[in-house]
């Protein structure tokens, strides 16, 4: 199938089980008829294909990371790459999460509401910082690959690549190797890519059959604020960020990420949307794999706008719903907690409420009331998983162009997208 009738088809996807979903959240999900749709066919087929897109991660993120770096050749430019990438994510995160906090503080969406937290939110320990950092280097290759730990898997295959360059005609030949199995992945992430309408249709359906409106309608205000911020950071800061930073067409970029951004949104996990993020940015973007295998899988981890956003959005929520004031400091503390906790953490689904309640913690609120916008969050997770990969995109073209590693040939490329 072509690409832009994939498209197509992931939206007509999209469409056709948000109607469903919606239509079967009136009548009523456990209707008989409609529970065997929504516990059974509907798990299944997003489960599968949620499944067969994590089936590529792990190889792709490997062998793609290996052909780069060694490609590269040069590790002094390889550190550069390495500093610019997180300084834009870092940067970029707390752009995203100070928005957010101003324009809640600015809206007010939690004033008037009296908060009922008896709702039960399970707090899951969050590991000392310093376990974080020792986390990331690998200690067993194989075991990081079976844990699929994404920032272990990386930095072992940097030091791997460095060192294929520098092995001389036998690196050259596990190079070739390297190459051609990359090729071959990325045939397969194609070829899986085929079954995305369905998976697409089913993942929407249940998420709009098991979450209807009057449960979005309770927390009206602080949905749309969230889904509102997230929209003004896609278009206008990302937007501003990659016409200033590239001077190429925001349009054409856009129009591109939009497969990624569907994938996104209905996965709700970056790091299952990871091989096709990568596939766009190399193929269509006109990223180089060089700096594309490094910059997205790094970003799958590490770079979470969306999910800033919800935190920032949502601790100035709950704090006016209960009247209490943090004040500057706290909020300033919700910056830094937002921008580096999403560091450690993996894009799956549902990780920015463990993120928000490291956020609770440190500023004092109680972590029990994150149970009062729960019921809503797996909608919002998609919208923000969308605006994550978004961002992960804009950082990957700025450093590519910044270094050279860009073909604009491929950006320009209209009709396969
Ligand atoms: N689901 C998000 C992601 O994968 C993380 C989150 O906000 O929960 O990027």
């Amino acid at each position: 199938m072509k690409s832009a009738n994939l498209t197509r088809n992931i939206l007509i996807g999209m469409v056709l089980g948000a109607a469903l979903g919606v239509v079967i959240n009136m009548v009523g999900p456990a209707t008989p008829g409609f529970a065997w749709l929504v516990d059974g066919v509907f798990p299944v087929v997003g489960r599968i294909f949620v499944k067969s897109l994590q089936l590529l991660v792990v190889p792709l993120v490997l062998l793609s990371l290996i052909c780069g770096t060694a490609s590269l050749n040069d590790v002094r430019r390889l550190g550069r790459i390495g500093l610019k990438t997180v300084a834009f994510y870092l940067a970029t995160t707390a752009i995203a999460v100070s928005t957010a906090i101003v324009l809640a503080v600015l809206i007010r969406p939690g004033d008037g509401l009296s908060l009922d937290y008896t709702a039960e939110f399970a707090v899951r320990e969050s590991p000392p910082l310093t376990e974080v950092i020792m986390n990331v280097f690998p200690s067993n290759p194989f075991a990081s690959m079976a844990e699929g730990n994404m920032l272990q898997i990386i930095v072992f295959a940097i030091l791997f690549g460095v060192a294929t360059c520098l092995a001389g005609e036998p690196g050259q030949r596990v190079l070739r190797l390297a190459n051609d199995l990359n090729d071959i992945v990325m045939k397969l992430v194609m070829l899986l890519m085929q079954i995305a309408p369905f998976g697409v249709f089913a993942l929407v359906a249940r998420t709009f059959a098991a979450e209807g409106l009057p449960a979005i309608l309770a927390l009206g205000k602080y949905f749309f604020l969230v889904v509102g911020v997230l929209l003004v950071h896609l278009f206008v800061t990302y937007g501003l960020l990659f016409r200033v930073c590239t001077g190429l067409s925001v349009r054409t970029f856009m129009r591109k990420v939009r497969k990624v951004q569907l994938f996104a949104f209905s996965t709700a996990s970056s790091n299952a949307t990871l091989p096709l993020t990568l596939e766009t940015v190399e193929h269509r973007l006109g990223v180089k794999p060089a700096v594309g295998a490094f910059t997205i899988p790094l970003g799958a981890t590490i770079n979470m706008d969306g999910t800033a956003i919800l935190q920032g959005v949502a601790t100035v929520f709950i704090a006016q719903a209960l009247n209490v004031d943090i004040g500057v400091q706290g909020y300033l503390m919700v910056v830094l907690m937002a921008t580096l906790s999403s560091i450690g953490t993996a894009g799956v689904p549902g990780v920015g409420l463990i993120m928000l309640a490291m956020v609770f913690q440190q500023v004092g609120l109680p972590v029990a009331a994150i149970g009062v916008i729960y019921g809503v969050d797996r909608l919002l997770d998609m919208v923000r998983t969308a605006v994550n990969v978004s961002g992960d995109c804009v950082v990957s073209v700025i450093v590519a162009k910044s270094e050279g590693e860009f073909d604009f040939d491929a950006f320009a490329s209209v009709g396969d997208d």
